[in-house]
């Protein structure tokens, strides 16, 4: 997949697509393919009729919908791939002071943890995350006219609210405030300094702890809460006179709640209310990307969720934006995948 940087003004937004293999009981159940993708263009068949029919070449043909992306990964493309070509440029910018931001989106079980963190091993499999860690420590070992100091925090916005991963009792509500110097910020959040890779990754692990203890509490809670991971680079390069040069690039990763619509999950209460929330949080997301990709000076609707005020900084300016769109090739995922796509592409 060729890689387009897209410049529009200060805010680069790249939108790529990544598309996970057909799984071992969706190959038991014969389940056909209906994503195809052509370099950086993704098509959509429909794959089922309305009867439940299997339908043939032809008929798919008349379905088929295509959008193309800034980059789109098959279900071959490796973590590696991945990292290198869409990640690797905006890490290095935040290693030259911008404010980056990763976003994992799409349905549950299509691949956004996977991307985000992987397994825990084999190294190769790593996800964004690990490989960012490594990725930042590596180019600080071998950076040599400048001070880093690495600070990183983790949280979960579940039902609109914010829970500390790395806090002591991770069940705590933390409220966002705003403050005419410091802008958005998380009243009380944990903010660890770490000086090097095993630390980070340890940090890492206390916070995914923490998020699984609360979703068994909650159920499936994970798949119905954004969790984002950010790391603080502060930087001070010494130029030839001796004189001090401050840098600051923050690095948040995120790992978006499952974009399913709820009305289809058949759930009610409580969990029809968390679903909605959820849904008003991704379109609040979706409607700021795309008023930034627009430009023109256009109102940025960075109030209407908590995701979107806590990003603020990070979403706008002289910022890096990935949205990477998970997506399942399984035929009777044809109406969520199809949402995925259409959402991706009016981020663009
Ligand atoms: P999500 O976080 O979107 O709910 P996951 O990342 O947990 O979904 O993916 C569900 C499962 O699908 C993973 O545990 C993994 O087995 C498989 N999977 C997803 N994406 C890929 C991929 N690109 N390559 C191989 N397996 C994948
Ligand atoms: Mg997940």
């Amino acid at each position: 997949a060729a890689m387009k940087l897209k410049n529009k003004g200060s805010v680069t937004v790249q939108v790529v697509v990544r598309c996970r293999p057909l799984n071992k009981k969706e190959l038991g159940e014969d389940r056909k393919p209906i994503i195809s993708i052509d370099e950086n263009q993704v098509s959509i068949v429909k794959g089922i009729g309305k009867d439940g029919h299997i339908m043939s070449e032809e008929e798919n043909k008349a379905t088929k919908k295509s959008f193309t992306f800034d980059a789109a990964y098959d279900e071959q493309s490796t973590q590696k791939q991945f990292y290198e070509e869409s990640c690797y440029p905006l890490v290095e910018s935040v290693m030259e002071g911008f404010n980056g931001t990763i976003f994992a989106y799409g349905q549950t079980g299509c691949g956004k943890t996977w991307t985000m963190m992987g397994p825990p091993s084999p190294l190769e499999l790593r996800g964004v995350i690990p490989s960012s860690f490594d990725h930042i420590f590596e180019n600080i070992k071998t950076t040599t006219d400048c001070e880093f100091l690495v600070r990183c925090s983790y949280l979960e916005i579940y039902n609109e609210e914010i829970r500390d991963l790395l806090g002591d009792d991770p069940k705590a509500r933390c409220e966002l405030k705003e403050d005419p110097s410091k802008g958005v910020y998380v009243k009380g959040l944990s903010n660890v300094v770490v000086n090097d890779e095993a630390t980070i990754n340890k940090v890492m692990e206390k916070g995914l702890k923490h998020r699984t203890t609360g979703a068994t509490l909650m159920n499936e809670g994970s798949s119905r809460s954004h969790s984002i991971f950010t790391v603080v680079l502060e930087m001070n390069r010494k130029d030839e006179g001796g004189k001090d040069h401050f840098t600051m690039g923050k690095l948040n990763l995120v790992d978006l709640a499952g974009s399913e619509r709820q009305s289809k999950t058949g759930a009610s209460g409580d969990r029809l209310k968390e679903g909605c929330k959820i849904n008003l949080s991704l379109s609040a997301l979706g409607n700021v990307i795309s008023a930034l990709v627009d430009g023109k000076g256009k109102h940025i609707p960075y109030r209407d969720s908590k995701l979107t005020r806590l990003l603020q900084d990070s979403l706008g300016g002289n910022t890096k934006t990935l949205m990477m769109a998970a997506v399942s090739p399984a035929d009777y995922n044809y109406d969520e995948t199809l949402s995925t796509l259409r959402y991706a592409n009016r981020a663009k």
